[in-house]
C-alpha cells in the first residue's frame, strides 16, 4: 500500500499543526458512517522562478466552501487562513511539488440531521500524475453518474466517490485503465476523477455542467483554448460521437491532462503527438509551472 505519511509528516487540523502519525479521528463520526464530508484535491508546483506555488488555491477553497454549503456542512474558515495553512504544511514537510488534500468532516452523530459543526484537515503528499503518463485505454462504464436530482452533484462530497470507485474498479477488472461514465440520458459525462474533452476537425468539445463535477482543470483547459485560439464548445455528446473523435483526453488536478488511446478498444483518429490535446497538455504544464508557452513553437 502507498504510504501517505511517515513519522515526521505534519498535517493541519482545526488551526493546529500536528504529526500525522499521532493524529486520530472519532470512530462515531457522521462522515465516516454516511460519507457526509467534503474534500478538495489541489497541486503545488515548483514554478519556473523557483518559488513553490499552489495552483488556483482560491478556486479550490471557493469550491470547498461551496461544496459544504450545498450539503449543509458549516464552513467557518476564510480562504486567506486556509491558503496560509496550506503553504505552512508544505513548508513544514519540505515539499516543493505536492498533492494537497483538504477535508471537511463532521463530528460524532448517528442521526441524519445536517451537521452543526465541522473539522478541517489539510494534508499533503508527493504524488506523480494520478493516471500515469502513458495514453489510456478507457471503456464505457456500466455505471452512470449519480442522478443530479438525487444529490448535489456539484459538491465534491466524499459519499459521491463510491460511484467513482465502482466505475474505476470495473474498468480495471476488465483490463482497461479507466472508465467513462454517462449521464442519465446516455450522454457522456466524465471519468471517475477527471473531466473529458475531445477534438474533431480542429475543434474541441467537452460536456457542459449538469452531471459532472465542473473541474478547475477543465476551466483552465477552456481558458487555454481561448488564449490559443482553439475553438471550444461545451455540448452534450454520445459515446458514438466520441468514438469518431480525432483525439480525446481526461483532465483533473491529480491526472493533469492525459491523452486517451482508445475507447472500448477503438483507437482515436490522430496520433496523440499531432493532436490539439497534446498542445493543451503542454500549455497546461507551462501554466502550472508559470512558464511561457508558444503554440507555434510546439507545432514546429
Ligand atoms: N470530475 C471528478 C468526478 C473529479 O473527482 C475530479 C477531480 N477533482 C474532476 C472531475 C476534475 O476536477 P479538478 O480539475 O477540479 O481537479
Amino acid at each position: 500500500m502507498y504510504s501517505y505519511y511517515n513519522d515526521n509528516t505534519i498535517l493541519y487540523i482545526d488551526g493546529e499543526y500536528r504529526k500525522a502519525a499521532e493524529s486520530t479521528t472519532d470512530l462515531y463520526g457522521q462522515s465516516l458512517h454516511y460519507g457526509y464530508a467534503v474534500f478538495e484535491g489541489i497541486r503545488a508546483y515548483k514554478t519556473a522562478s523557483g518559488e513553490v506555488k499552489i495552483f488556483k488555491a482560491k478556486e479550490h477553497y471557493d469550491r470547498l466552501r461551496r461544496s459544504c454549503e450545498l450539503i449543509h456542512i458549516p464552513f467557518k474558515w476564510t480562504n486567506e487562513e486556509l491558503i496560509e495553512a496550506t503553504y505552512k504544511v508544505l513548508e513544514l514537510n519540505n515539499m516543493e511539488e505536492a498533492y494537497i488534500r483538504p477535508l471537511v468532516f463532521c463530528p460524532p452523530n448517528m442521526t441524519l440531521k445536517a451537521a452543526s459543526e465541522a473539522h478541517i484537515l489539510i494534508c499533503a503528499w508527493e504524488w506523480g500524475a494520478y493516471l500515469g503518463e502513458k495514453l489510456l485505454k478507457i471503456m464505457t462504464s456500466s455505471y452512470e453518474r449519480p442522478n443530479p436530482k438525487a444529490f448535489k452533484i456539484e459538491s465534491k462530497s466524499a459519499g459521491l466517490y463510491v460511484n467513482s470507485i465502482l466505475a474505476s474498479q470495473e474498468a480495471k477488472e476488465k483490463g482497461y485503465d479507466e472508465g467513462l461514465l454517462l449521464d442519465q440520458q446516455g450522454f457522456v459525462a466524465e471519468g471517475p476523477g477527471a473531466n473529458v474533452f475531445f477534438e474533431k476537425d480542429g475543434k474541441v468539445y467537452t460536456p457542459p455542467p449538469g452531471s459532472i463535477l465542473p473541474g478547475i482543470t477543465r476551466a483552465t483547459v477552456i481558458e487555454l483554448c481561448h488564449e490559443l485560439n482553439i475553438p471550444i464548445e461545451e455540448k452534450l455528446f454520445t459515446i458514438d460521437e466520441l468514438k469518431k473523435a480525432d483525439a480525446a483526453w481526461f483532465c483533473g488536478t491529480a491526472a493533469e491532462v492525459v491523452g486517451l488511446e482508445s475507447l472500448d478498444g477503438q483507437p482515436f483518429g490522430k496520433p496523440w503527438a499531432q493532436s490539439l490535446g497534446k498542445v493543451l497538455q503542454q500549455a497546461y504544464k507551462a501554466r502550472v509551472l508559470e512558464k511561457e508557452f508558444e503554440r507555434a513553437e510546439q507545432l514546429a
